[in-house]
């Protein structure tokens, strides 16, 4: 594959994603990185187009449905589907998805973890490294399915961003800069537009806030079922509250898997399912999370999980997956496993990296001394 080249050096670009400084005495500056971040962005959402992939064979003629569920700062040790003793992913058990553990995290930040993660960077290489990647978006519709990206998030800043980037590669993205989707289980009518798009062939990632501090904004305060809530910044509270907060965004979210399943469960359905981090809940006096403590395991390790319709079930082997799913893996293998799973075939996919093939590569325990502080 010929890699896409930039205009713009890689330092040059660095600052793709940078905030918004409100001090009035860096107006002028402000608005210089403003318009040039534009610009660059534009151009770099150009380039992203021109992606020169030639191999790409898709024969399969049954409609299929691919959806991947990508939720933010969701530890897998909170969900039932792993045990926890809380019953906050009830549906997400009901309907048999298949837990894999021990998956490590790109990055453990939004903007850096989730273009690592949607495209065939991988983990490890340098953060700008995606821009020269094609995503699973720049595949699938290589492959002629209709592609489409919708984000409870608003983007991150008043400048683009990775994600914004990588979802322009699809055919429709939406982000929630107004603000019109409150609770992430709104994304459903745009969902369910998607859905009826005429093309049968599709793939829909959608993003949420899922557990990302605010926690209290993530669920409405009336079906709370673990009280009392962390009432003060999430600094502050004590961590019982804490995480009786944290726990009642799971449910939102095993809402919204359910509302999906039901919606696909009679097609010929893929869903997979993981977030882009983790979070601190107390331990070691440390909360939320930030970008490079992939050596704390509160942060670093995250949530895989896959469904198939019993119609999807003809295409792939369940057991092959249930072998596959007690390996350490890393986010790199969501690139390679949507796209194989689904019958894609390129030279760009690594079949070693895929869910669906006997010879998934696992990688070494990076945890495997590793203590948990207690919460403070
Ligand atoms: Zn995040």
């Amino acid at each position: 594959m010929k890699t896409v080249k930039y205009g713009y050096s890689k330092n040059d670009i660095i600052n793709v994603g940078r905030g918004f400084d409100i001090m009035p005495e860096k107006i002028y500056e402000n608005f210089y990185h403003l318009f040039r971040n534009k610009i660059k962005t534009k151009y770099m959402i150009y380039q992203r187009k021109n992606f020169e992939i030639n191999d790409i064979v898709y024969n399969n003629t049954e409609e299929q449905i691919v959806i991947f569920i990508l939720t933010d700062a969701l530890r897998p040790d909170h969900m039932s589907l792993y045990g926890y003793n809380r019953e906050t992913t009830p549906y997400m058990k009901h309907y048999g998805f298949i837990p894999f553990n021990d998956m490590y995290a790109c990055e453990t930040s939004t903007t850096r973890s989730v273009p690592c993660l949607l495209t065939s960077m991988n983990r490890g290489e340098n953060f700008l490294t995606y821009l020269e990647k094609p995503s699973i978006f720049t595949i699938f519709r290589k492959a002629g399915f209709y592609t489409a990206f919708i984000s409870a998030q608003s983007s991150i800043s008043t400048s683009d961003t990775g994600q914004t980037i990588i979802a322009d590669d699809a055919d429709y993205s939406f982000f929630n800069i107004n603000f019109d989707v409150q609770y992430d289980t709104e994304l459903l009518p745009y969902f369910d537009n998607i859905l009826n798009n005429s093309n049968p062939n599709k793939l829909i990632a959608i993003q949420l806030n899922g557990s990302h501090w605010d926690y209290n904004t993530r669920f409405k305060l009336e079906d709370a079922e673990w009280k009392p809530l962390c009432e003060n910044f999430a600094l502050d509270c004590p961590v019982e509250n804490l995480v009786n907060s944290y726990d009642n965004t799971i449910l939102t979210t095993d809402t919204l898997v359910k509302n999906i399943v039901e919606r696909v469960k009679d097609k010929n359905a893929v869903i997979y399912f993981s977030s882009d981090h983790g979070q601190f809940l107390g331990e070691g006096g440390l909360r939320l999370h930030a970008q490079g403590r992939m050596n704390f395991k509160e942060v670093g390790v995250v949530p895989f999980a896959v469904w198939y319709s019993d119609k999807a079930k003809k295409h792939v082997n369940i057991n092959t997956i249930m072998n596959n799913k007690d390996k350490i893996t890393t986010h790199d293998i969501i690139f390679h496993s949507i796209t194989s799973c689904a019958g894609i075939e390129s030279s760009i996919i690594d079949k070693k990296l895929s869910i669906c093939s006997e010879n998934l590569k696992e990688i070494p325990n990076e945890f495997i001394n590793y203590i948990s502080k207690k919460a403070e």
